[in-house]
């Protein structure tokens, strides 16, 4: 059977990023006997440019059809200008909800030879491997809104958070999972002794967690928990929360392993599954060739394991990113004197080359 991947490489470093993972698919794939097919699809600016509008129904149609899409990034100052509702950003929304991905994963991994990028002291950082569960189809960013609202002569605003018994369960069941292929360890996190929601949320996680005996859990309110991630990160391995709590400890939770360039994202649902690094389009540094491909990479490690079941050649790929990082390779975003500075394209080739 042959396991189809929908390829959008989008725009900025985007091609170039994706090509890189691409690479190191197709030869983990030979290597584990697993069929693969990649099939491009436009989205974002590069649609814009060729269709007029950031999701077309063939790319659409292409995710929906397939086992798993593989994303570099959208967006970039070129169509900073056009209309709210055709932002290339508008592309990953209506895919995250015509897939129905409800479960943003974020692995958070301090690599032994990047200790030194870290804006925290290696002792703090070193050892540093966890996962964020964010929940991403409902909560406050989804509830009922109120704008531009005169109460006697004030203006008011509201937004509201409104979280089911079903959705929280369905997350952390999630969690429990993901902590299952781990270290079995969930912490969950909420602020139960003020939101109505998240004492909702709690017992609903105590209820869900008794469904899998291996899986320990502990609760931390999010005010301690934003502390705990800079204070003692090491002592967390699966985090779930909310879609907004998630939001904001996942990219303080980032900033930790001082490298944009190589963190990489999941976004899960009943069907195909999104990946994609974490960063953007990077304008900046489009068409030079020096981007850091490794977030795409080890994005599409993620595929391998969450989407397409094959979670050896999961692991020979995060594996092989190690090790070209432990033999002194880095693009520029990550070189420092007496390492050798590699193109994205010779980092894509080197990763291959140690599967
Ligand atoms: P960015 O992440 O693109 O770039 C921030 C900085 O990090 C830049 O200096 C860039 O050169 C650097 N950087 C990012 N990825 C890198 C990589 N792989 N290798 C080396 N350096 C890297 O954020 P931004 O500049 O705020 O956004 C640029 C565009 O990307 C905007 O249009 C934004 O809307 C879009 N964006 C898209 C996504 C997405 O597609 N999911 C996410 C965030 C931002």
């Amino acid at each position: 059977m042959t396991r189809k991947i929908t390829l959008i490489p989008g725009d900025g470093i985007g091609p170039e990023i994706t090509e890189a993972a691409k690479q190191v698919c197709q030869q983990a794939a030979v290597k584990g006997r697993l069929n693969i097919d990649f099939e491009a699809h436009y989205a974002g600016g590069a649609a814009i440019d060729r269709i007029g509008i950031p999701l077309p129904e063939a790319t659409l149609t292409a995710c929906m059809q397939s086992d798993a899409v593989l994303l570099g990034a959208v967006g970039g100052p070129a169509w900073d200008a056009v209309e709210p509702q055709l932002r290339p950003e508008k592309a990953i929304l209506g895919l995250r909800k015509a897939l129905g991905l409800y479960a943003n994963l974020r692995p958070i991994r301090v690599y032994p030879s990047l200790v030194e990028h870290s804006p925290l002291k290696p002792e703090v950082v070193a050892g540093v491997d966890m996962v964020i569960v964010r929940e991403l189809n409902g909560g406050i960013y989804y509830g009922e809104r109120l704008e531009g609202t005169i109460v006697n002569g004030i203006e008011e605003a509201r937004d509201t958070e409104c979280y089911s018994d079903s959705e929280i369960s369905r997350i952390v069941s999630m969690a429990c999972k993901v902590a299952r292929q781990r270290r079995g360890q969930i912490t969950s996190v909420d602020k139960a002794n003020v939101l109505a929601t998240s004492r909702l949320w709690r017992r609903t996680a105590e209820k869900t967690a008794q469904r899998f005996a291996d899986i320990s859990l502990q609760h931390l309110y999010v005010d301690n928990c934003a502390m705990q991630l800079v204070l003692a990160p090491n002592q967390f391995d699966v985090i779930v929360t909310s879609n907004l709590f998630g939001d904001i400890l996942s990219d303080e939770a980032a900033v930790l392993t001082g490298s944009i360039g190589m963190l990489p994202s999941a976004s899960i649902g009943d069907g195909p599954g999104l990946y994609e690094p974490i960063h953007g389009s990077a304008p900046d540094i489009a068409g030079k060739g020096i981007a850091n491909p490794l977030g795409t990479i080890l994005s599409a490690a993620m595929l391998f394991r969450h989407s397409l079941d094959a979670v050896a050649i999961a692991d020979c790929i995060e594996a092989a990113v190690a090790r070209v990082l432990e033999d002194g390779y880095r693009t520029a975003d990550l070189y420092k004197k007496g390492l050798t500075q590699v193109s994205t394209e010779e980092m894509g080739r080197l990763v291959t080359e140690r599967l």
